[in-house]
């Protein structure tokens, strides 16, 4: 098998389940390093692709605390992927996804994008419904999965799509 070694960003509003996310999907391996001095934290988690021989070391970069607009630009330099997150339960953070993905576009523009749209277990207060979701994906030509970090639904199915993403490959169906 060939190693791989990927950074992988995390984007989003506050609150939307980021480092959630990150931590269902990665603590078994948990090795988090957080950085005072730029206010990131960067987790390990090793994926292996039996299809086409790959053991791909992804590095996932979450924000820690508010952070000016410029903060972007050292954070995203050198990922060769980035997921950005809304939650179901509040509308805004899903049109603000316009705003977070032009910014990482503008940085590097032919990043791999998957859309998560978290929270997908609180059916009675969801506010946004997978059809819009998929209609944002389409304008940002990026896969979407509607997952839930409390619950794991399609937790590790979107994070290998990512994954698959950074190596070239097309990410699984939903
Ligand atoms: P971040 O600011 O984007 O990193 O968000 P956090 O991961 O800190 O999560 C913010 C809040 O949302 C916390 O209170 C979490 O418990 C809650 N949360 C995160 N993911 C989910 C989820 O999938 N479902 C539900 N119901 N709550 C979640
Ligand atoms: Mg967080």
């Amino acid at each position: 098998m060939k190693d791989i070694l990927k950074k992988v960003c995390i984007v989003g509003d506050p609150g939307v389940g980021k480092s959630c996310l990150i931590k269902r999907f990665a603590d078994d391996t948990f090795s988090d390093k957080y950085t005072h001095t730029t206010g990131t934290k960067m987790s390990k988690k090793e994926m292996e692709f039996p299809d086409i021989d790959v053991r791909l070391s992804m590095q996932l970069w979450d924000v820690v605390g508010p952070k000016s607009p410029s903060f972007l630009e050292g954070y995203i330099q050198g990922a060769a992927g980035v997921m950005a997150v809304c939650d179901v339960s509040r509308d805004e953070t899903l049109s603000n996804l316009d705003e977070w993905l032009a910014s990482v576009r503008h940085i590097a523009p032919d990043v791999p994008v998957v859309i998560l749209a978290n929270k997908s277990d609180m059916t009675d207060e969801a506010v946004v419904d997978s059809q819009s979701v998929a209609i944002a994906a389409r304008r940002f030509k990026a896969p979407y999965y509607m997952t839930s970090a409390r619950t794991g639904v399609n937790v590790a199915l979107s994070f290998g799509a990512i994954g698959r993403m950074v190596l070239g490959e097309a990410p699984l169906a939903v």
